[in-house]
């Protein structure tokens, strides 16, 4: 299929074909090798773009060369969105036996504790419910996330996350590794959002490595 020619691994082909996506969608074809490639991610794109599949499918191939527990953090604004993108992550990475936590506001803190003892590899959730399992959930730490997603970056600001925002880009590790202090890793961002208005700008100038970006 086309998306091997994207660079996308036999086992993940093999899921997009029983998915039915014939092709991919422009914004992955711009998202997918770059992610490969191990660039940061602005991408201006609408909810239909196939969006969701741009940043997963490359955070499931880097899980399928080293599946690590906590491995990706997506950020979304509403929990109908976080179960979407639960959702996908699912339906692409059945073969691989990708464990997501779905963490989202009104729903019960200790069925989502116990999910979380799971050791997922993917942690999708609102920003608010976020921050409340770092602040109650005994052993969850943001200190292994390799790659953070901030979905609909726009609509995160308009919902008034910017301090839930804030909290999050301090626990997760920095975008600029500092061997002398042991870092070992940069955090990788992928940025969506359907809109680019100067909170987003200032969102992606806290979060992004800039000479590592690429802008889609
Ligand atoms: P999204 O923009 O991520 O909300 O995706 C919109 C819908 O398109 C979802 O139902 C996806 O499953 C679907 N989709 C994603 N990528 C493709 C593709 N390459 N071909 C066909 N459908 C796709």
């Amino acid at each position: 299929s086309s998306f091997a020619a994207l660079g996308v691994c036999a086992v993940l082909c093999d899921a997009c074909r029983l998915l039915n996506y014939r092709e991919p969608t422009p914004i992955q074809r711009e998202a997918i090798p770059a992610a490969l490639a191990g660039k940061d991610i602005v991408g201006l794109a609408q909810t239909g773009s196939g969006k969701t599949a741009a940043f997963a499918i490359p955070i499931l191939q880097f899980l399928l060369e080293d599946p690590r527990p906590y491995f990706a953090l997506v950020l979304s604004p509403t929990r109908e969105l976080a179960f979407q993108i639960s959702e996908q992550f699912l339906a692409l990475g059945s073969e691989i036996g990708v464990r997501v936590a779905t963490l989202v506001g009104g729903m019960d803190m200790v069925g989502q504790a116990v999910t979380l003892a799971k050791r997922p590899h993917v942690v999708v959730g609102t920003p608010g419910r976020v921050v409340d399992h770092l602040t109650a959930t005994k052993g969850f730490t943001l200190k292994h996330v390799r790659i953070l997603v901030l979905d609909e970056a726009d609509r995160l600001l308009n919902m008034d996350f910017e301090e839930e925002l804030d909290q999050i880009l301090a626990a997760v590790p920095r975008s600029d590794a500092d061997p002398s202090k042991g870092e070992t890793f940069a955090r990788k961002t992928y940025l969506f959002s359907a809109t680019m208005t100067s909170q987003v700008a200032k969102l992606q100038r806290a979060s992004l490595r800039s000479k590592e970006t690429v802008r889609i």
